[in-house]
């Protein structure tokens, strides 16, 4: 049990004069079809909107796929795939991807524009953090397209057919990105679907498609929400499921392939330790654990929301912590010097209300900064737990929110038992000034990714994914590659 020190009042934070980025790059429509064969479609189903969470505004009404249009999707994919795209040279393939990734950082304003505005994220991590990530995704992928057959990836390596791929509204564009780019390198095509409150940018990417020339039916996009997807994922003539989400659809996603010939990489949720040792720097430990929990609003799957802090330091670096998040700047998303933007949706609010809740109702000691919300839109201050226990639901559910659980422990093997006890096991933290403790964390961790003296780092030549029930497969690097490849060897 922590006691925080009085000392931990927030000292006054500086003010700022707005800096809110236009919006008048980005042309919304009022409506959206599908993009099949390379074209905009109208859906069979009916349609659903997608709003602004920071301020509740409807942006577009946008077609609800049917599973006859799936159909249609999954048909144009089959016919690219055996007429152009399988049989298109690795070196013309990669000319595609090349000119995606160029027109991607020509339009990068508007797709961050974009982004922020559909899914709530400050436009400082959609301009500085997604959108570069798409780009580099499809560099990195372009240049594996004509190396396929002399890389060691076996002796016949080919495309393994028509890839489904689903993915969550938290990184729209980031998600697509891991999705697609290797898929395409490797000769495959794709129908995917972004999730439904954030249709907008994979919109924007597939005219960016059409504006690469890329061939009709190579990429599709079908909008909707989980009935669109569970169509998907159950077509017969798909022989890829690329999944993230959460850990529950994951479950059910499994069983629907289970006896088919599909091959499935899921990417499911986290509970992730940021474990500060008594050695760290505590200020670059704390500005670690501030980007751990609270980049992305929290809805971050392999976030630290849970921060391990040995003992004799727990009360500095409470007192520390309190005082960093106290200058954390909530509010529009548009605005380049918000910190914390809003909350994906009404119903992920509901989420975290309820669990911030329960995790106060079963004795934890809840803090947040004083900070003024906006009166419309969606929004949660950025909240530490203290005198969390390993029994307590928020240290052992996905809150998916700017919301920390802080516990303590005394030793090496302790930090190590409570970081791994846990369903989940996507990444892990580890701050301390000495290597070999790194090094022996790292291989006692069952973690897929473990960070040391920094956190969520991110890069497309580094594999990604979980141990558990954070899933199975891998994406980015030489692995996410192998993902999409027949008659590959690691
Ligand atoms: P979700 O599982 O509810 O939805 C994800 C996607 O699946 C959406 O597009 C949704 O429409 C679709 N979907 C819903 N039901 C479906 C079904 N039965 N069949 C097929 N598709 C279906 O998850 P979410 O709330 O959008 O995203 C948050 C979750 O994603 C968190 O648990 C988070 O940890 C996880 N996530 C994981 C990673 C990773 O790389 N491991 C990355 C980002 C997010």
């Amino acid at each position: 049990m922590v006691k925080v020190p009085d000392t931990a009042t927030p000292t006054p934070s500086f003010d700022y004069a707005p800096a809110p980025e236009s919006r008048a790059i980005v042309d919304i429509a009022p409506s959206y079809g599908l993009f099949v064969d390379g074209q905009f479609v109208d859906g069979q189903g009916r349609a659903f909107k997608t709003i602004n969470p920071a301020t509740e505004e409807v942006l577009a009404e946008i077609a609800e796929a049917s599973a006859a249009d799936v159909d249609l999707a999954v048909r144009a994919a089959r016919r690219a795939h055996t007429r152009v795209w399988s049989r298109m040279a690795g070196r013309e393939r990669a000319k595609y991807l090349y000119r995606i990734a160029r027109i991607v950082q020509e339009r990068g304003r508007e797709l961050a524009v974009l982004e922020s505005i559909d899914n709530g994220k400050p436009i400082r991590e959609s301009r500085d953090v997604d959108v570069p990530a798409l780009a580099a995704h499809f560099f990195y992928y372009a240049g594996w397209a004509d190396k396929l057959d002399h890389a060691g990836l076996g002796p016949d390596p080919r495309s393994l057919g028509v890839a489904g791929q689903v993915i969550p509204w938290n990184f729209p564009l980031m998600m697509l990105a891991w999705k697609i780019a290797p898929a395409l390198a490797a000769g495959n095509t794709v129908v995917l679907k972004p999730a439904e409150t954030t249709p907008l940018t994979a919109l924007l990417f597939a005219e960016i498609c059409q504006q690469a020339d890329l061939p009709a039916g190579v990429v599709n996009i079908v909008t909707g929400a989980g009935a669109t997807g569970r169509a998907l994922v159950a077509h017969p003539d798909v022989d890829k499921i690329a999944f993230t989400g959460s850990t529950d659809v994951g479950k059910q996603i499994a069983r629907t392939v289970a006896g088919t010939s599909k091959t499935v990489t899921l990417e499911l949720g986290g509970k992730a330790a940021n474990i500060v040792f008594d050695d760290a720097p505590l200020d670059q430990a704390v500005e670690g654990v501030v980007n751990g929990i609270f980049f992305n609003q929290g809805h971050v799957c392999c976030a630290g929301s849970r921060l391990l802090v040995q003992e004799s330091v727990a009360e500095e670096v409470l007192a520390r912590l309190k005082r960093r998040m106290a200058t954390l700047r909530v509010g529009d998303p548009l605005d380049k010097n918000t910190d914390v933007g809003a909350i994906n949706s009404a119903e992920q609010l509901a989420k975290i209300r309820q669990l911030s809740d329960i995790g106060e109702a079963e004795g934890a000691g809840r803090w947040s900064p004083p900070c003024d919300l906006p009166a419309t839109g969606f929004w949660f201050p950025p909240t530490v737990f203290t005198g969390v226990t390993q029994a307590h639901r928020i240290a052992r559910e996905e809150v998916f929110g700017p919301v920390l659980s802080v516990l303590t422990f005394r030793t090496p093997a302790e930090a190590v038992e409570k970081a791994n006890n846990t369903p989940y096991g996507l990444s892990a933290g580890v701050w301390t000034e000495k290597g070999s403790r790194i090094l022996w964390m790292a291989n006692q961790l069952r973690a897929g990714t473990v960070w040391a003296n920094t956190f969520n780092k991110f890069d497309a030549s580094a594999p990604f994914g979980g141990y558990k029930e954070s899933g199975y497969g891998r994406e980015g690097g030489r692995e996410g590659l192998l993902a999409y490849l027949k008659g590959a060897s690691a």
